[in-house]
């Protein structure tokens, strides 16, 4: 019985120490044509792929990474699951300026449901949504959020008029050459990748 024991436990923690994904298959992923300029736009500040918390404490050590705040004029954080509230400088810039924009345009706050994901978080958010992707994002390097447009006001409904106003903004960041964005349906939110303007 202890013997069994011992096995059970030899073979959990070499289980454990094994990778749940594998670099070069996810690099291999061929991004859709719509993803393509978010991974490009993204891989442009200087940050390598994301693969566990540590090379996030590294950025954050450097002062690449800024912490994104709970709560700032015009959007609130969701509490993360399988995501971290850090950003490279600009991309919170920018998210910055959007929630004070869309605050003065409406009087109302768009919440923030993901920031920056390591390719383990990824692991453990397919275990839980098999729509997530396979390949690499640009939440992987630190330079992508996702904005609900089913929370408003941390109403959890559709508003279509908030939604609207949201997109109006989004549509302004991106003629001004500052970002990305495309609506993900099954998933409610708007993607939104800062480029290195
Ligand atoms: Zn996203």
């Amino acid at each position: 019985m202890r013997l069994l024991f011992l096995v059970f436990l030899l073979f959990f923690s070499v289980f454990k120490s094994q990778k749940c994904y594998d670099l070069k298959t996810v690099l291999k992923v061929e991004p859709t044509e719509l993803y393509k300029p978010h991974l490009l736009a993204a891989q442009n500040f200087g940050v390598n792929i994301l693969e566990s918390t540590k090379a996030v404490d590294k950025y954050i050590a450097k002062g690449k990474f800024v912490k994104v705040k709970k709560k700032s004029r015009g959007y609130r954080l969701q509490t993360l699951e399988y995501s971290r509230p850090y950003l490279v400088k600009k991309a919170r810039t920018t998210l910055e300026n959007m929630g004070n924009k869309f605050a003065t345009e409406t009087k109302s706050f768009f919440v923030v449901s993901s920031v920056t994901r390591t390719l383990e978080d990824q692991c453990r958010l397919r275990k839980v949504n098999s729509n997530a992707s396979l390949g690499i994002s640009s939440h992987n390097y630190g330079a992508a959020f996702d904005i609900s447009y089913v929370r408003f006001d941390h109403k959890l409904k559709v508003n279509t008029k908030l939604e609207k106003e949201l997109e109006k903004i989004l549509e302004y960041y991106k003629n001004l050459g500052r970002i990305f964005y495309v609506k993900e349906k099954q998933q409610s939110c708007y993607h939104v990748t800062v480029r290195k303007y």
